[in-house]
């Protein structure tokens, strides 16, 4: 059996997911602001470092692997904590936790990214790049600029800069390479506190309604902690980098055409010489 870490475990999909992991006999170092075995506030530097050592101190230094599900929804008045928990949160402890996972050589990491990330328009790219470079100040007056849509925009914001780091960390040598399969989770809506609390103020609650979910309805949290425990299992072994969608079609209802898109010949340059010879062969049947 193995030892995992969730943040976000005392409510919603966190939750479900260490209530799944316990069930099946694992230990669960749960990560949140109250009700947890690690209690910690991850919007500060602080919090996020009491954090890690804390999770380190309980796992003996192996992790098994890790979901990362901490997180704030878009409500105002607290930009800047959105895009410190959304984003630093899950940086901050993957990069303390890089090691005690690769001492366990299979490695999974499930973060709950978001749907916003491909259906929220004018998400601002400067606040994107200001995350990645881990200035949330500069995050937050770009998006302050935007007005009454800056919570919705800092949201989709913190989830977008998430995915790419996800994206762009997990095929390096140091992630992949030590075994560490790295992977987000992207689900709509899904009926947990945090869209509760968006569904009791009158203007959230019709845009949520109004927004196209071709199957209908909200999503379950157990059904997305089924999917954290399908992508931290063996069968997750080559899921490396993926954005996994679970929102009920919006994203393709949206984007159906974007993607997938090829790759910029460019970026293929270093590898052509190899793959033209290839298909010189193939075509001379050698
Ligand atoms: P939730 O509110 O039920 O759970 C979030 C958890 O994060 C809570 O237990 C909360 O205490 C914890 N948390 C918040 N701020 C924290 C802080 N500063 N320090 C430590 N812990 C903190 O919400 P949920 O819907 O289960 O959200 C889980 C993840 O899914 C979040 O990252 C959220 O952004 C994402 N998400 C949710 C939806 C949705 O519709 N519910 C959709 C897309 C993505």
């Amino acid at each position: 059996m193995g030892t995992y870490a969730v943040t976000g475990s005392a409510s919603g999909m966190g939750y479900e997911a260490a209530q799944r992991l316990r069930n099946q006999g694992h230990m669960v170092i749960g990560v949140d602001i109250r009700h947890a075995d690690v209690v910690a506030d991850l919007s500060t530097s602080g919090g996020r470092h009491a954090a890690a050592h804390g999770v380190l101190t309980a796992s003996g230094g192996t992790l098994d692997g890790a979901v990362l599900a901490a997180g704030l929804g878009p409500t105002p008045g607290r930009l800047h904590q959105i895009g410190e928990v959304n984003f630093a949160g899950v940086v901050d402890l993957l990069m303390a936790w890089r090691p005690a996972l690769a001492a366990a050589t299979h490695a999974k990491v499930v973060v709950i990214g978001s749907n916003s990330t491909s259906t929220t328009p004018l998400v601002p790219r400067r606040a994107v790049r200001a995350l990645l470079t881990g200035d949330t100040e500069k995050a937050v007056r770009c998006v302050r600029r935007l007005g009454k849509g800056a919570p919705a925009l800092i949201y989709a914001a913190s989830k977008t800069a998430v995915t790419r780091w996800v994206r762009n960390h997990a095929v390096r040598p140091e992630w992949a390479g030590a075994g560490i399969r790295l992977n987000v989770l992207a689900p709509g809506a899904v009926l947990t506190p945090l869209l509760q609390e968006q569904l009791s103020s009158p203007d959230l609650a019709r845009a949520v309604r109004a927004f196209p979910v071709p199957t209908g309805g909200f999503g379950d949290p157990g059904h997305l902690a089924d999917w954290m425990c399908f992508m931290l299992s063996d069968s997750a072994d080559f899921l490396c980098g993926s954005v996994i969608f679970v929102d009920g079609g919006s994203d393709a209802y949206f984007r159906g055409n974007d993607w997938p898109k090829p790759v910029p010949a460019a970026r293929l340059v270093p590898y052509m010489r190899r793959f033209v010879g290839f298909h010189h062969r193939l075509r001379r049947g050698r």
